[in-house]
C-alpha cells in the first residue's frame, strides 16, 4: 500500500512523519519549489503538543518557541477578564502552549521528513483519477499511481474540487493582520499569551522567541482605515495599553486578509481519497486551534490507516472519531468570533466568562486537549 499526501502544509508533513511512525509508505507532494520561512505565528495548545512529542520533535519545537503557560483574555488595559487561580494552562501530562513562528514549525517538520525522504518539492497536484484501482495524481510535470490519497491542500483544496465535494466558505466580515515584532515584552508578560478585546477591535499577542513578538490584529471590516500602515493601525488602538501600539509600531510586513472558514462538508472521503486538516475543515482562528486540529488528524489517520485493512473502513472510522471535536472547534470559533466583534454579544460573552466557574472551564479545555487512546 502506498500513500500520497497532497500538500506539505503543518498538516501534510505531520501525516506524513505520523504514517512513517506507523511503518506505512509515505511521500507527500508539495507545490512549493523551496520551503521559505513565511507566515506570522502560531499557538500549538496541549493537543498538538502532545502528538509532537510522539512525533520525537518537541523539544526542537520549544527550543526554537517559546512555552506559554499563561493565556488569558483581557481589557484594553490588560487587566483580565476573569481571573483564574490556576495560571498554568496545560494538560493532565504536563503539555502547555508553544507560540511558533509557523514557517520555522514548517522547516522543523520538514527536515525530519527529509531524513527519510518523505517528500518531494516543485510538484503542484492538478488532478487524479481512478483507474485500475489506483489513483493516477497528476502533476504539472508528472503523473503518479497511489494506492491511497490525502488531501492536505489547504483550505483552496483542489484534491478537494476533484472529489466533486460542494464546498462553500463563510466570510466573517473582519479582516485580520498578522506579524511579528522585533522587540522583547516586559519580564512579567513573557511566557503569557494575551487577547485584547474593545470595541469591534482585537489584538492578540506573545513572546514568540528571544526577540520577537507574535502578534495579530482583527477589526470589523467597516472600522479598518483607509490607508494601512503601522501608524495607522497603531492609532487604532490608542486606547489601549501603549504595550500594543510599540508591537504595532515595531512590525515588519503583516499578512492581511478576511477571516474566513469552510462550511461543514457531508463527507471527507470516498474510497480511497480522504481530505485532512484545513482542505477539510478549515476554521477561524478564534480558538487558535486550526493547526492543532489538522495534527490531530495526523495521529488519527495514521492509526486507523494501519488497524484497518481496507482504507474505506479506516476513513469511516477517521471521519467517526474526529467529527464531534473538529465541529465543536469550527463552530464555537465561528459564533465566539462574531460576538466578540458585536458590542452586545461581546458583553455577553463577559457575563457569561465572569458566571462560568473555573472548574467548568478546566473540563472543557481538557476535553479539547484530550486525546482518544488508541
Ligand atoms: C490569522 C490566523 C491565525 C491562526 N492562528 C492559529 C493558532 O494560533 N493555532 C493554530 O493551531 N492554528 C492557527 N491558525 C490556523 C492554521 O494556520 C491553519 O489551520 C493551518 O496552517 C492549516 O494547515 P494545513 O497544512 O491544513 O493547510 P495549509 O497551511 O494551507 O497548507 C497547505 C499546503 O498545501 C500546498 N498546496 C496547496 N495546493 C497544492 C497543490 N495543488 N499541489 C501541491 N501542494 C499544494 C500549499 O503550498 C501548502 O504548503 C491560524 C490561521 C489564521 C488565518
Amino acid at each position: 500500500m502506498n500513500i500520497s499526501i497532497i500538500g506539505g502544509g503543518i498538516t501534510g508533513l505531520t501525516t506524513a512523519l505520523a504514517l512513517h511512525n506507523a511503518g506505512i509508505s509515505t511521500k507527500v507532494y508539495e507545490q512549493a519549489e523551496k520551503l521559505s520561512e513565511i507566515g506570522a505565528g502560531l499557538w500549538l495548545q496541549p493537543n498538538a503538543v502532545q502528538i509532537i512529542d510522539w512525533l520525537g520533535i518537541k523539544e526542537a519545537v520549544i527550543n526554537e518557541g517559546c512555552i506559554l503557560n499563561k493565556m488569558e483574555i483581557v481589557y484594553p488595559n490588560l487587566r483580565p477578564i476573569k481571573k483564574i487561580k490556576r495560571a498554568v494552562v496545560e494538560d493532565q501530562y504536563g503539555n502547555q502552549t508553544i507560540a511558533i513562528h509557523r514557517g520555522i514549525l514548517q522547516r522543523i517538520l520538514y527536515d525530519r521528513c527529509k531524513q527519510f525522504n518523505l517528500v518531494e518539492l516543485g510538484m503542484p497536484y492538478i488532478s487524479h483519477q481512478k483507474r485500475n484501482n489506483k489513483n493516477q495524481l497528476h502533476f504539472r510535470n508528472k503523473t503518479v499511481s497511489s494506492d491511497i490519497v490525502l488531501g492536505a491542500d489547504g483550505i483552496n483544496s483542489q484534491v478537494r474540487k476533484a472529489m466533486d465535494l460542494p464546498s462553500e466558505y463563510r466570510h466573517t466580515g473582519q479582516i485580520c493582520f498578522r506579524g511579528i515584532a522585533n522587540i522583547s515584552l516586559p519580564d512579567n508578560l513573557q511566557c503569557e499569551g494575551k487577547e485584547v478585546w474593545g470595541d469591534k477591535r482585537r489584538f492578540g499577542f506573545s513572546q514568540l522567541s528571544a526577540n520577537s513578538v507574535y502578534f495579530f490584529i482583527v477589526l470589523n471590516k467597516e472600522i479598518c482605515p483607509q490607508e494601512l500602515n503601522t501608524t495607522s493601525l497603531a492609532a487604532m488602538f490608542k486606547d489601549f495599553d501603549p504595550i500594543v501600539a510599540d508591537i504595532i509600531e515595531a512590525s515588519g510586513d503583516m499578512h492581511t486578509a478576511e477571516l474566513i472558514d469552510l462550511k461543514r462538508l457531508d463527507n471527507w472521503h470516498n474510497s480511497t481519497v480522504c481530505l485532512l486538516g484545513d482542505a477539510a475543515h478549515a476554521t477561524t482562528p478564534n480558538m487558535g486551534q486550526g493547526a492543532c486540529q489538522g495534527i490531530e488528524d495526523a495521529f488519527y489517520i495514521s492509526h486507523y490507516l494501519k488497524e484497518f485493512s481496507t482504507s474505506q473502513d479506516a476513513f469511516k472510522a477517521f471521519e467517526m472519531q474526529r467529527r464531534k471535536k473538529v465541529d465543536y472547534v469550527v463552530n464555537n470559533s465561528w459564533n465566539f468570533g462574531r460576538m466578540v466583534h458585536n458590542q452586545t454579544g461581546q458583553k455577553l460573552l463577559k457575563v457569561i466568562m465572569k458566571l462560568t466557574p473555573e472548574k467548568v472551564m478546566s473540563k472543557q479545555l481538557n476535553s479539547l486537549y484530550s486525546l482518544e487512546e488508541l
